[in-house]
């Protein structure tokens, strides 16, 4: 019993040190991804540059380490939203999976669009930091209804000013 109950134990061990892997990609799956870990905080984002670029009034962010992603099939066009932002984008279909810093010397995350992972239900706000930030373009009528933290984008703890790279 001692033992069966030991192998069960290292088991289970293996299994929370094994990194776990997320796969998702573009609408047409021209662009594929994968990414490993956990998110550090998954938020919404309210600026319009968001609004913009995704023809919605929010946008459902993950953010994970830099390190454990990577572009497993197709080449997605880039585009630089702002002076620290770049975001990529499906040439065929035009989904925008990605955002992370421009300037690769600070590119230490990656935010994911949730809508765009194969499994987006596995990434509730509650449980990864949830906060809604860029409210200072909060779309009046579009009620937040959760407690989540809410900010605006020059509060944003992951906010870089403009004076920092460009
Ligand atoms: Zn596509
Ligand atoms: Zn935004």
């Amino acid at each position: 019993m001692a033992l069966k109950a030991d192998k069960i134990r290292t088991g289970d061990l293996a299994m929370t040190d094994h990194k776990k892997k997320h796969t998702g990609g573009c609408m047409c799956s021209s662009v594929r991804y994968e990414v490993t870990g956990e998110p550090l905080e998954v938020g919404y984002c309210h600026c319009r540059m968001c609004q913009k670029i995704l023809g919605n009034l929010t946008g459902l962010f993950a953010i994970f380490e830099r390190e454990g992603f990577q572009f497993t099939k197709g080449e997605p066009n880039f585009y630089r939203s702002s002076h620290s932002k770049q975001r990529s984008f499906c040439s065929i279909c035009g989904s925008p999976p990605t955002m992370w810093n421009a300037d690769k010397a600070i590119q230490n995350h990656v935010g994911i669009l949730v809508g765009t992972l194969d499994h987006p239900e596995l990434f509730p706000p509650e449980k990864y930091s949830g906060n809604h930030s860029g409210i200072e373009s909060q779309v009046p009528w579009f009620q937040i209804k959760d407690g989540l933290p809410r900010w605006k984008t020059e509060e944003d703890p992951l906010y870089i000013p403009p004076s920092g790279d460009a």
